[in-house]
């Protein structure tokens, strides 16, 4: 990861700030995976290694660097919900199966949205299995960001078990948002999945929400899954939308 600043002017930019500039030089609002994934590293918000190959020679090389398992997903600015269209291959054991996948990745994607524009494919360390929360963000018109947290799958798409806290939040609030989730339970440990450690989901939380401070121009965040370890948590797919 780099951290090299450009200085334009009196203006320092960061990459935060790079990324922004670009897309909105692009015209476009939806940021890809891989800009997103920086910008959450810039903020500390620990997320999958990755690199983005643009053909299966780079694929193979990238997997080797970041080794296996790996997964595989579509770069789009035209594919929003990369599963959907065929663009995330998970668990690739060798080097054949990323060349593979690679090819796969593109023909499914190419049969699902004929024109999408295709920048290449994002290779990443596959995070072992684990209880998935969600962290999001949304700017609200009256209260102004405001961060989300819940569980993932069916808690916050059947059962609206989620919290919402108004930004900037102290890390007590943010706790509060863990624990006083209904299924809250459930990050003690059940069945096959491991307890979850707060600690990392907190600062998650208020990495989160100092994120969206600083970069008001962010309208929605949403980091959907992130696998919580009983030590450490790492968001493994990461969406933003600009204003
Ligand atoms: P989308 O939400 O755009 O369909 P995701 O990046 O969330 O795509 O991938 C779909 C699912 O694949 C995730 O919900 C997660 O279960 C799994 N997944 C994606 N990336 C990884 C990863 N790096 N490690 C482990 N599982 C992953
Ligand atoms: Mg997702």
């Amino acid at each position: 990861m780099s951290y090299t600043k450009t200085t334009y002017g009196r203006m320092t930019l960061n990459q935060t700030a790079k990324i922004i500039n670009q897309a909105r030089k692009e015209n476009r609002n939806t940021l890809l995976e891989n800009e997103a994934k920086t910008i959450l590293t810039e903020y500390n918000i620990p997320v999958t290694k990755f690199n983005l190959a643009k053909n299966e020679t780079e694929a193979t090389e990238h997997a080797d660097r970041i080794g296996y398992p790996i997964v595989l997903k579509i770069v789009s600015p035209d594919i929003i919900h990369k599963s959907d269209a065929g663009g995330v291959l998970i668990n690739l054991k060798t080097k054949a199966d990323v060349d593979n996948a690679y090819k796969k990745i593109i023909e499914n994607v190419k049969k699902y949205k004929a024109d999408a524009k295709i920048l290449g494919v994002l290779v990443q360390e596959m995070a072992p299995q684990s209880t998935e929360v969600i962290v999001g963000a949304i700017k609200d018109p009256q209260f102004g960001q405001t961060v989300m947290f819940g569980l993932g799958g069916i808690f916050v798409e059947l059962l609206k078990d989620v919290n919402f806290r108004v930004a900037p939040l102290t890390a007590e609030e943010a706790k509060e948002m863990i624990t006083q989730l209904k299924a809250f339970p459930l990050l003690n440990g059940y069945r096959n999945t491991p307890p979850a450690g707060l600690d990392a989901l907190v600062r998650i939380i208020c990495n989160v929400s100092r994120l969206v401070m600083e970069q008001p121009e962010i309208k929605e965040l949403d980091l959907n899954p992130i696998m919580a370890y009983p030590k450490g948590a790492k968001a493994v797919d990461a969406r933003i939308i600009l204003e």
